[in-house]
C-alpha cells in the first residue's frame, strides 16, 4: 500500500522545531533517510509529515574550536571521513566512517541520524561514548546538552523529548594526548556490527590518565567497561604489556549482555567483546607510543 506523507521545508532551526510541535508524533524530522525511508516503506514508522532538515544552516560541518571539536547533527558520514586529519581523535572517527555503509551511502546519511536512530548496532554511539561527547539539543524551550552516554536510552530510543532536535555532537579534546580506537566484526563490508568495541586512552608524561572502554551491540545502548578502565587508568605507558591488555580486555566478557538473533549467536558475541577491545587497545596505545601487540 502506497502511503503519503507531507514534506516540509522548514527554513530555520526554531521553525523546524515548531512544525514538529505543531503537527506532533507522526511528523519526523528527515537528516539522509538511509534508515527512516527503509523504516516507512517496511511500515515500522508512520509519517504525516516529513522535515526536512537538509537546506537548514547551523546544523552541517565539522569545526575546531579551542578545546573541543564541534560535528554538525547533518555531517555526514563522508565528511566525518574527510575530517580524519583534523586531530587524533577525529582519525578515529573517520576510520571508524569508512567501515560503514558505501560510498554512496555515506554522502547522504548523518551523523545525527546515526545517533538519534539509535540502532544497538550503530558503529558511532560506543566511539562517541569512549570519547565522552555531548550532544547539543534544541526544543521549544531552549538548547540543552545531555552526554552521549545519557542520550542513548534504548532500542531505538534517545533522550530527546518529542519536539527537540539534535544540533550537534561535541567531542572534548583534552590538554593531555588522546587516541582513540573502533573495532567490529560484521557479516560483510556493507553490514551493521555483530559486535563492537571502542577505547580511547588519553596520556600526560607517559602515564594514562584516563581510560575509556565502550562495547556495542551487545546490549541496548553501549556499555562501559569500567574494570577494565581502571586496570590502565594511572598506570605508566611502559607499564601496559599484552599481558595488562589481556587483563583490562577480559573484563568486557563480564558486562556484555548480547543476544542471540539471525546475524549472530549471543556466545559468539559474547567472546569476541575481549578480542576487540584487546585490538582496540593495542591500536590506541602503539599510537600513544606504548608497547604494541
Ligand atoms: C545500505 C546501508 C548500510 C548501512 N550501514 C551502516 C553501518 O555500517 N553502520 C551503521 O551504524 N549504520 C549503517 N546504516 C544505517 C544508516 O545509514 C545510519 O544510521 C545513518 O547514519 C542514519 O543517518 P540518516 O541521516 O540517514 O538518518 P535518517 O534516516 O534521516 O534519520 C534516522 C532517525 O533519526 C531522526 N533524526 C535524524 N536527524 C535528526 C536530528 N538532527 N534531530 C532529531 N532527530 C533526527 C529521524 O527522524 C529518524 O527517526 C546503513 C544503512 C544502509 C541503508
Amino acid at each position: 500500500m502506497i502511503r503519503h506523507f507531507d514534506y516540509l521545508r522548514p527554513d530555520s532551526i526554531d521553525a523546524a522545531v515548531a512544525m514538529k510541535a505543531r503537527h506532533g508524533e507522526r511528523a519526523r524530522y528527515w537528516a539522509g533517510g538511509t534508515d527512516l525511508m527503509l523504516q516507512w516503506r517496511r511500515g515500522e514508522v508512520m509519517i504525516d509529515h516529513c522535515i526536512d532538515l537538509t537546506r537548514l544552516s547551523g546544523l552541517d560541518g565539522i569545526e575546531a574550536l579551542p578545546g573541543e571539536i564541534r560535528i554538525g547533527a547533518m555531517a555526514t558520514l563522508d565528511d566525518l571521513d574527510q575530517a580524519s586529519s583534523m586531530h587524533p581523535v577525529m582519525q578515529a572517527l573517520g576510520d571508524t566512517a569508512r567501515l560503514m555503509c558505501t560510498k554512496q551511502t555515506r554522502t547522504l546519511a548523518t551523523v545525527g541520524g546515526n545517533m538519534c536512530n539509535a540502532s544497538p548496532g550503530a558503529d558511532l554511539s560506543p566511539l562517541f561514548v569512549a570519547l565522552e561527547a555531548r550532544c547539543l539539543i534544541q526544543g521549544p524551550s531552549g538548547r540543552r546538552e545531555v552526554p552521549m552516554e545519557d542520550f542513548l536510552t534504548g532500542v531505538n530510543r534517545t533522550a530527546l523529548g518529542a519536539e527537540e532536535l539534535l544540533c550537534a555532537i561535541v567531542v572534548p579534546i583534552p590538554q593531555a594526548r588522546r587516541e582513540a580506537s573502533y573495532r567490529r566484526v560484521a557479516r560483510t563490508v556493507v553490514d551493521i556490527a555483530l559486535v563492537s568495541a571502542a577505547v580511547s586512552l588519553t596520556a600526560d608524561g607517559g602515564t594514562v590518565t584516563d581510560a575509556r572502554i565502550a562495547l556495542g551491540s551487545v546490549a541496548p545502548v553501549p556499555v562501559r567497561v569500567t574494570e577494565g578502565e581502571r586496570v590502565l587508568a594511572g598506570r605508566a605507558l611502559d607499564d601496559i604489556d599484552a599481558a595488562r591488555l589481556e587483563e583490562a580486555a577480559g573484563h568486557a566478557a563480564t558486562v556484555a549482555r548480547p543476544i542471540s538473533d539471525v546475524r549472530a549467536g549471543a556466545g559468539y558475541r559474547a567472546r569476541m567483546c575481549p578480542v576487540l577491545v584487546r585490538r582496540a587497545l593495542a591500536d590506541a596505545l602503539g599510537r600513544l607510543g606504548g608497547d604494541e601487540e
